[in-house]
């Protein structure tokens, strides 16, 4: 097994995201805390791809705590937008996490885009940096592929989930229960996908 540091930084000031993780890496032995708990302040996502924004929260969270840090990037990228919002989802509509404004300009953008070409995918990318300067990052990235709905559904979730709808599970992102959401979401992917990387 690849030696796991017992006490990891969390580099995201969000509660949702911290019990979540915490739950699926718990049982390796791994403690997280959270930056927020040391007095770290979130910094500004300036990369230009998710990997680049998990890496620049985990090296900030590194630094400032002197811990290993885990760093994550989410969002969601819709064919017919070029991919957008992408690295943009949280302020789509100008103000950060103003979650029903970003759903209205997104349901906007595709009011003439027809059923067939309204798919779309979730993006999550997670790294774990060991130490500040570390030069290979564990990476760890998922995806979860649905469509754009005309009209929001459901009301679980957070973000663009009631705009978002799975077919395979036949529902949509803001009509699944947390568990089952966690197993096939984006998020839930990638959290798998670093519990093996840390297994190896
Ligand atoms: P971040 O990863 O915390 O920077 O979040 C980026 C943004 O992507 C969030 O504010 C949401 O708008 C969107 N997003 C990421 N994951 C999800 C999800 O699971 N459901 C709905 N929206 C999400």
């Amino acid at each position: 097994m690849k030696r796991v540091p017992a006490k990891l930084v969390l580099a995201s000031g969000n509660r949702g995201k911290l019990a979540e993780m915490d739950a699926i890496l718990a049982d390796l032995g791994i403690e997280l805390v959270a930056q927020g708990e040391l007095g770290i302040d979130d910094i500004d996502e300036t990369g230009l791809t998710f990997v680049e924004n998990a890496l620049l929260k985990a090296r900030h969270a590194a630094r400032a705590s002197g811990l290993p840090a885990l760093g994550d990037d989410s969002g969601l990228c819709v064919d017919a937008l070029g991919g957008a919002p992408g690295l943009y989802s949280a302020r789509y509509a100008g103000t950060h996490g103003d979650a029903a404004a970003n759903i209205a300009k997104l349901l906007d953008a595709l009011r003439e885009v027809p059923d067939e070409d309204r798919s779309a995918h979730f993006h999550c990318t997670i790294v774990l940096l060991r130490s500040p300067d570390d030069p290979s990052p564990v990476i760890a990235e998922g995806r979860w592929h649905g469509r754009i709905l005309r009209a929001p559904r459901g009301t679980n979730g957070f973000g663009y989930d009631p705009a978002f709808f799975d077919d395979t599970l036949g529902a949509g992102a803001a009509e699944l229960d947390a568990a089952t959401k966690n197993r096939v979401s984006h998020r839930g992917v990638a959290l798998a996908r670093l519990r093996e990387l840390l297994q190896r």
